[in-house]
């Protein structure tokens, strides 16, 4: 899995884990194990919650082809 924003490959086992708790994205996370968000039915991995908060202000932005 890549971050959709900057094409980082994310480890998804560590930001699946470290954001089980919530269900719309975590509040605490360790950014350097990456994030994820979910989004119109699917959850989005990113390597960064600076690159999640960019997804987060325009998801169609790095949504092309879908939508
Ligand atoms: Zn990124």
């Amino acid at each position: 899995m890549k971050c959709l924003v900057c094409g980082k490959v994310i480890d998804t086992a560590s930001a699946d884990s470290k954001t089980g708790e919530t269900a719309f994205g975590a509040k605490e996370v360790d950014p350097a194990k990456g994030t994820r968000q979910f989004h119109d039915g699917e959850w989005y991995y990113f390597d960064t919650l600076a690159c999640r908060t960019k997804f987060m202000v325009a998801p169609q932005r790095y949504l092309t082809g879908k939508a």
